[in-house]
C-alpha cells in the first residue's frame, strides 16, 4: 500500500480547502507517559489504512476539499508555539473548518486563543485540566482548561471521571457543566445558546481498552462509538476540533481510532 507523510484525504491547497488539517507536535509537559509529539505523523500514517467512504454518514470523503498543511514549528517555549499557531491561523478563513493533530492538551489553548470566536469549548476528557499550575508551570497539560477559562470561554466537560475537589469547586464556581457520560438531549439544550463549538478530544476520555496509548490512562471510560451520534447531532456547529494526548502506539490502535474519528467528523460536517 502507498503510505505518504500527509493525511490520506489531503487533495487541495490551503486556500481552496474546506477542511484544514495541521499538527502541533508539542509534548513538553506530559506528566506520566510522554511522546505525543509523534502523534500527528502516526495519525497521518493510520489514515492510509482507512477506506475513504463513510458508512455512517453515506459520504464519499474523496469528494471533500481537504488540505493537510503540515506541522507548526514547536521549537522554543510554549509562548513561541502560541505565536506560531496564531500566525498560521491568520491565513485561514472563517468558512474553513480546522482539524488539529496534537500534541499534548496544552496546544488546545494556543488554537482557542488564536481563533477568539464566539464558541463554547466542549471537551471530551477524563480530567478537568483546571489546575492553576502543575509542576511549577502554568502552560501544563493539567492546566489547559483553566487557561482557556481565563480567556472568557464557557467550558463543557464530557466523560470527566478523574479530578481534584479544588478543580470541581472551580468548575462549579464558573457554572461549567460536567458530564461523566454523554447526555445527548440535555446537551442539545446546553449547546443551543452558542454560535459554535470548539471540540477538543483528549483521548483518555475513552476507555483504555479502546485507546490504550494516551499520556494518562484512566479506567471506566467512554466507548468511542458515542462520537458517531455526537457528530450526527452536533457537527454542523463545530468550527474547529483537536485530538490530543495520544502517545506512541506500536499497535496503531489509538492513532487508527483518531484517524477514523477525523474521517467521520469530516463526513458528518459535510452534509
Ligand atoms: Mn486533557
Ligand atoms: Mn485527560
Amino acid at each position: 500500500m502507498h503510505i505518504d507523510s500527509y493525511f490520506s484525504l489531503s487533495n487541495s491547497d490551503l486556500r481552496s480547502a474546506d477542511f484544514v488539517i495541521f499538527g502541533i507536535p508539542y509534548d513538553r509537559t506530559q506528566s506520566f507517559r510522554s511522546g505525543s509529539r509523534f502523534a500527528p505523523n502516526e495519525i497521518r500514517i493510520a489514515s492510509w489504512n482507512l477506506e475513504s467512504y463513510s458508512t455512517f454518514f453515506d459520504v464519499d470523503l474523496e469528494c471533500l476539499k481537504v488540505c493537510d498543511a503540515g506541522n507548526v514549528n514547536v521549537d522554543g517555549r510554549f509562548e513561541d508555539v502560541i505565536g506560531n499557531v496564531e500566525s498560521f491561523l491568520k491565513d485561514i478563513s472563517k468558512r474553513q473548518i480546522i482539524v488539529v493533530l496534537g500534541g499534548e492538551h496544552t496546544i488546545s489553548y494556543a488554537v482557542v486563543k488564536a481563533l477568539k470566536d464566539n464558541f463554547c469549548y466542549l471537551v471530551f476528557d477524563a480530567h478537568l485540566d483546571l489546575r492553576d499550575s502543575f509542576d511549577n508551570e502554568v502552560y501544563n497539560h493539567a492546566c489547559t482548561c483553566r487557561r482557556i477559562s481565563e480567556l472568557g470561554f464557557d467550558i463543557i466537560f464530557i466523560g470527566a471521571r478523574s479530578y481534584t475537589k479544588e478543580e470541581l469547586e472551580f468548575a462549579r464556581s464558573r457554572g461549567f457543566k460536567i458530564y461523566r457520560d454523554v447526555k445527548f438531549d440535555e446537551l442539545e439544550d446546553v449547546l443551543s445558546v452558542y454560535d459554535g463549538i470548539y471540540l477538543s478530544i483528549d483521548f483518555d476520555v475513552f476507555d483504555p481498552a479502546y485507546a490504550p496509548a494516551v499520556s494518562t490512562p484512566e479506567p471506566f471510560g467512554l466507548n468511542p462509538i458515542v462520537m458517531i451520534e455526537f457528530f450526527d447531532r452536533f457537527s454542523k456547529n463545530i468550527v474547529a476540533m483537536d485530538v490530543v494526548e495520544i502517545v506512541q502506539d506500536p499497535s496503531y490502535v489509538t492513532p487508527m481510532l483518531s484517524s477514523k474519528l477525523i474521517f467521520e467528523f469530516m463526513a458528518s460536517r459535510s452534509i
